[in-house]
């Protein structure tokens, strides 16, 4: 698979190219209307009205997580869960899927996918909501900025350090016959990188937004391969801190693995695409 730039000419994937809803986009001001209109793609019909949303944690455990770092992000699945965090949207259409949404799985990009402002934050988290087909997303984007030892959002803290010693396992595998491979403390950025939450503690993704409330939403696609235009975004406006290290440690993570999806540097981001006819609507959860 091609590089993020070369996507267009990926088998399977024309979305990617010819699409009119792709994303991520740069979130101008002068693009957004702040007063939460409905959101729409005029070539397409496709309207959606201002959402009030509702989160559900459901009461899956940090032991019942699926983690997994892989060639392209560091991600983690509910799969393993009885019941997944869910959100209830309000005023939500049939054609864009209906009013429930599973959250099924998230994972984090570095730089920041979308730009806020003509800006990159230093990383993206995406929550990938799907209705009960599959066949259409709510994605939940919170803006991720480094900043010294500072941290505002502990929950972050202990999915992090969960990925960052199953990456360290994926890029340095222990060798046949080996004991279990001592985590290196150093390489993962000392004890900032110890999770707080126990397995028995409930995993709650909703955890990880930040206090403040207000969100960008416009209708594109999913930032991958396929690019399946069928995403309402919900962007939040607000970032949460995480510290220098656990970013040093995702970007070194992802450098080792580069491939397809990940350039040398370890940025797993796909620039921003054009915005075309589409609305940029500020709302409020
Ligand atoms: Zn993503």
């Amino acid at each position: 698979m091609a590089p993020p730039k070369l996507w267009s000419s990926t088998a399977g994937a024309a979305a990617c190219a010819s699409g009119a809803r792709q994303s991520p986009i740069n979130i101008a001001a002068n693009d957004v209307l702040a007063d939460c209109p409905a959101v729409a793609v005029a070539d397409v019909a496709i309207q959606v009205a201002p959402m009030a949303i509702e989160f559900f944690p459901a009461a899956c455990t940090f032991g019942e997580l699926v983690i997994e770092p892989s060639v392209k992000n560091w991600e983690v699945q509910f799969t393993g869960c009885a019941a997944k965090p869910h959100i209830e949207v309000s005023a939500r259409t049939a054609s864009e899927g209906g009013a429930g949404a599973d959250c099924r799985r998230f994972h984090f990009h570095s730089v920041s996918e979308h730009v806020i402002g003509g800006g990159y934050y230093d990383g993206e988290l995406h929550m990938v909501h799907a209705n009960a087909d599959k066949s259409k997303y709510i994605v939940i984007g919170v803006m991720l900025a480094a900043n010294g030892n500072l941290r505002d959002n502990t929950e972050v803290q202990n999915y992090w350090a969960r990925l960052a010693v199953k990456a360290q396992e994926l890029v340095a595998p222990p060798a046949a016959g080996a004991t279990e491979k001592p985590v290196d403390q150093k390489e993962l950025g000392s004890q900032d990188q110890e999770p707080v939450a126990a397995d028995a503690d409930v995993a709650d993704p909703y955890a990880m937004l930040p206090a403040g409330t207000e969100y960008y939403t416009y209708l594109g696609s999913l930032t991958t391969p396929p690019c399946t235009e069928a995403v309402t975004w919900v962007v939040m406006a607000e970032p949460v801190t995480v510290t220098q290290n656990e970013m040093r440690v995702f970007r070194e993570s992802m450098a080792k693995a580069h491939g397809s999806l990940v350039d040398q540097s370890g940025s797993n981001s796909r620039p921003p695409q054009p915005l075309n006819t589409r609305h940029i609507s500020l709302c409020t959860l």
